[in-house]
């Protein structure tokens, strides 16, 4: 069975995971969630690996999440006719306009904007700042470059202009088409890309209409000076710290990382921690200390999930990958220090009649000998307030759709399980006792809390916490109807 951990891993999906074993592989290893970058992979790549992941979903009868990250108005340069080319310090190297294949003198940077926006001295950064480029010459049509810091150059690589405000609008014709595609695909997140204001998450809102949540990548200096009105307005969030070092000084974003995560928690919205988190096992099997102090830091901080991008996407080692980053987060949550960190961490109940009674179920957990905390939930949100509390036993989601089942995927310490409607209390204690013994989270002589709303099937009325045996015939006994 796949190692319970509270922190959720999203693996990004691309050429080193493509098939059904990998894919299962990854999950089996650790992760939750699968990203498919928009930016990389055709609509049938996505199509089939959309597929392969509801089969495997289907196959293990375990609900999985699948995020869409949408390119946005993010600049990239084409592709090579030998996939890369290795860049040296000082040689010249040109962007042009003419849609043929790169090479190791030229590529494609299909952005009229740019061109018509630098001047010589300018910079131009390739691969999330890896690469650096100095503007010799430039016209409408071409940037003549000196390489000042080398490295491999590849396909479809993103490029920053840190020098030159740029107009950009916040989805593309080509976001409105993949955001259309995998709507009707049927993911369950969708992720926006160079968010600058709460209006470019709402324009997305209204497009996805409620068919996914939505997922705002904070990687730009304007977002994180919008930051509170993007979250009121976004379902989740991912600090972005590819672009986001790139976008402003690197040594910004670790501040802005724990800052990030505590608003998140706060709000009881998800929050990822993204990119770079294990960069050398791209081509590593192991590791380097550096990184797998990054994911434990990402951990202590109380980050919903941590990701892999391309360490799954396009490295050597995909599985070894998660299973580093599994094997991280099960040390970190068994030491003491870090249920230190997480409970001093934790902000005032949330107000209300729901706050009050997931904040009473935490409690009852962590003073009684309890294995774990129930919810039954339509909307996902007794779930997130629960996971909000960062409960020392795990949180057990129980849903009759399938849908907000994968949505909480992301959510710290959430579990999920679908289950039919009940309309009685008794047969709902019973539904969830079955789980948590399914689950592994209980045997028969244990207790187990459940939060639930009477009467049943009307959302938002959390209002009964039950402390039950999880011992069926002493249900049956005791529990009033
Ligand atoms: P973003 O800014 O959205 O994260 P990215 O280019 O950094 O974009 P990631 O999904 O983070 O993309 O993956 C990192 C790298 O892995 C990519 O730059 C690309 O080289 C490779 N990669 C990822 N997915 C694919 C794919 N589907 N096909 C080809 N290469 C991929
Ligand atoms: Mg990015
Ligand atoms: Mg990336």
């Amino acid at each position: 069975m796949k190692p319970h951990k509270n922190v959720k891993i999203v693996a990004t999906l691309g050429p080193a995971s493509n098939d059904y074993d990998m894919i299962r592989a990854l999950f089996e290893a650790g992760a939750d969630v699968f990203r498919l970058n928009m930016s990389h992979g055709s609509h049938d790549e996505i199509r089939a690996r959309h597929q392969i992941i509801r089969q495997i979903e289907a196959d293990l009868d375990q609900p999985i999440a699948i995020l869409a990250d949408l390119q946005g108005p993010k600049l990239r340069c084409g592709v090579f006719s030998g996939d890369s080319e290795e860049l040296i310090e000082g040689q010249a190297f040109r962007f042009d306009l003419d849609p043929a294949d790169g090479d190791a003198s030229r590529v494609c940077l299909p952005h009229t904007e740019i061109f018509a926006a630098l001047h010589p001295g300018a910079t131009l950064l390739v691969n999330d700042g890896k690469l650096r480029l100095r503007v010799e010459a430039c016209g409408p049509d071409f940037a003549d470059c000196t390489v000042i810091n080398g490295g491999t150059i590849s396909n479809r690589k993103g490029v920053n202009v840190p020098d030159v405000v740029l107009p950009l609008a916040a989805l593309s014709e080509k976001d409105k088409a993949d955001l259309e595609f995998v709507c009707e695909l049927g993911v369950d997140w969708v992720a926006l890309s160079f968010v600058q204001r709460a209006a470019d998450v709402e324009e997305a809102r209204h497009l996805v209409n409620g068919r996914a949540a939505v997922l705002s990548k904070i990687e730009k200096p304007a977002a994180v000076s919008a930051f509170h009105d993007i979250l009121a307005v976004s379902d989740g969030i991912m600090v972005a710290r590819g672009d986001l070092g790139v976008e402003l000084p690197v040594q910004n974003v670790p501040a802005i990382q724990k800052r990030l995560v505590r608003s998140c928690r706060a709000a009881a919205k998800p929050v990822i921690v993204a990119t770079q988190m294990l960069e050398s096992m791209i081509e590593s099997p192991v590791p380097t200390r550096a990184e797998v102090s990054d994911v434990a830091t990402a951990i202590y901080e109380g980050a919903d999930a941590v990701m892999l991008s391309a360490e799954s996407a396009a490295g050597a080692y995909p599985v070894q990958a998660v299973t580093t980053m599994c094997n991280v987060a099960l040390e970190i949550e068994a030491d003491s220090t870090y249920r230190e960190v997480i409970e001093a961490s934790r902000g005032a109940s949330s107000p209300g009649v729901a706050g009050g009674i997931v904040a009473a179920a935490r409690e009852i957990a962590e003073t009684a000998d309890i294995k774990a905390i129930c919810c039954f939930t339509h909307s996902g949100t007794t779930a997130l307030l629960t996971a909000r509390e960062r409960p020392r036993v795990p949180i057990m989601a129980v849903t009759p759709f399938d849908r907000i089942a994968r949505r909480l995927c992301l959510t710290w310490g959430v579990t999920c399980v679908v289950s039919e409607e009940v309309d009685r209390f008794k047969e709902a204690v019973v539904n969830a006792v079955r789980a948590a013994l399914n689950g592994g989270f209980a045997t028969k002589d244990d207790q187990i809390v459940i939060m639930a709303g009477v009467p049943f099937n009307v959302p938002g009325t959390t209002n009964i916490l039950r402390v039950a045996p999880c011992d069926e015939r002493q249900i049956y006994r005791s529990e009033p109807e």
